[in-house]
């Protein structure tokens, strides 16, 4: 009863015509900030996480300790429960769910790979089994990835260019995932909403991510592996990455679910009349992963002991780049933070979180430095 109370209150919508929205992955990176987001907007948000161990659960613990102070509510739980999810469905009547839980990290998944089947597709089926059994039928927004566009050799990537090529497991499962939603979309008329993410950063961000560990590498003098280039002979191809802000993303997240709009609510009677989007949300703007450590070594006033290597195959791909202009024209995205002001967001948090000695030294500096020389 307290447990169901305490849902409840976290659901509980605190503005007219605002949403209730259960936020899978809330402890991860987009989820906190999409939650956090949402709440301040004044719609009702209940969180789900499980909290594994893929990455440190302090920092997992950290991001739903924060939200909790907004008051929103981490349920602790998996998605892959259908019990607890019919449960959830039957104290709430959710109008979004905004699906953001997965197994994350195309490396891993040669350590382990039945993670990402677990999570990506055994997880996203439980959720919408429970989903089109709601009543009221909540309107789904979730999180697939770049990563769809595979080996695809045409950029900037658009909606339709082709995704039979992945090239990692990660990669396969959200493609699955899609392909999973389509169904759903059309027996159950679901609303279904794809967000394929570009290489997201920001505060609070994934350690198993470059721009995070090399980060915490450059400032231990650690030497840091870089992928130049991949491919050989004539074909060689500069890695880079469509670095997108974590603000831009959350816009997107928001602006999908505004546009998914309330759920077809009929339970069957308008089956085959509910969309099923997808949209590209990166920054239009590929850089070099050599000219992130630069701009890395100059936020961090620290030079990085850089190991340059050919990208090995190991699900990585060499390039993205988004072409967002579907996004932009139905759900008015447009991406407003270049790398550089974006990671120099995220050095300033990495700083204080980790080390606020630092972070104090560099403002006193940075202070003093600014008496002096005006
Ligand atoms: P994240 O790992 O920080 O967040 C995912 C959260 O889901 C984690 O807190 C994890 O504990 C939780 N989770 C995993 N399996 C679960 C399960 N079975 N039940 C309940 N919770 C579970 O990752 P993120 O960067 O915030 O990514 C959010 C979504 O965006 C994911 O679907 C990811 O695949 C997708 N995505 C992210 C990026 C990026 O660059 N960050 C790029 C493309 C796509």
């Amino acid at each position: 009863a307290a447990w169901e109370k305490k849902v409840r209150a976290s659901a509980r919508v605190r503005r007219s015509r605002g949403h209730s929205v259960l936020v899978t992955g809330a402890a991860g990176f987009v989820g906190c900030h999409a939650a956090a987001a949402l709440r301040r907007r004044g719609d009702g948000v209940l969180g789900l996480d499980n909290f594994n161990n893929y990455y440190d659960t302090a920092l997992k613990r950290g991001r739903a300790a924060l939200l909790a102070r907004s008051g929103v509510y981490v349920v602790d739980g998996d998605i892959a429960d259908a019990e607890l999810l019919a449960k959830l469905f039957d104290v709430v009547p959710f109008t979004h769910v905004l699906h953001l839980a997965a197994q994350a990290g195309v490396r891993h998944a040669l350590v382990d790979p039945m993670s990402y089947v677990r999570a990506n597709v055994a997880g996203l089926v439980a959720l919408l089994e429970a989903a089109r059994s709601a009543n009221p039928q909540p309107a789904i927004v979730w999180a697939s990835s770049s990563s769809v566009y595979g080996l695809n050799s045409h950029v900037p990537f658009s909606e339709h260019d082709r995704t039979d090529r992945p090239a990692s497991l990660y990669a396969a499962t959200k493609k699955a995932g899609e392909e999973i939603a389509h169904v759903y979309n059309h027996i159950y008329g679901l609303s279904l909403t794809a967000l394929r993410f570009f290489t997201v950063y920001g505060p609070w961000g994934r350690p198993d991510m470059a721009y995070f560990f090399f980060t915490r590498d450059i400032l231990a003098g650690r030497p840091i592996t870089v992928y130049e280039s991949a491919g050989g002979g004539s074909h060689q191809t500069t890695i880079s990455r469509d670095f997108t802000y974590i603000d831009d993303i959350v816009k997107g997240c928001v602006a999908a679910l505004d546009t998914a709009g309330r759920s077809t609510g009929s339970g069957g009677k308008k089956r085959g009349t509910a969309p099923f989007r997808t949209y590209n949300l990166g920054n239009t703007s590929p850089v070099p992963v050599t000219q992130l450590v630069d701009l890395l070594e100059k936020l961090l006033k620290v030079k990085a002991v850089r190991k340059v290597v050919k990208m090995p195959r190991n699900g990585d791909v060499p390039y993205t780049h988004a072409n967002v202009s579907l996004a932009q024209r139905e759900l008015g995205y447009h991406p407003s933070t270049d790398l550089q002001t974006g990671l120099k967001k995220f050095v300033r948090w990495y700083l204080e979180y980790y080390h606020p000695e630092l972070a104090e030294k560099q403002k006193l500096r940075t202070s003093s430095n600014g008496k002096g020389s005006r």
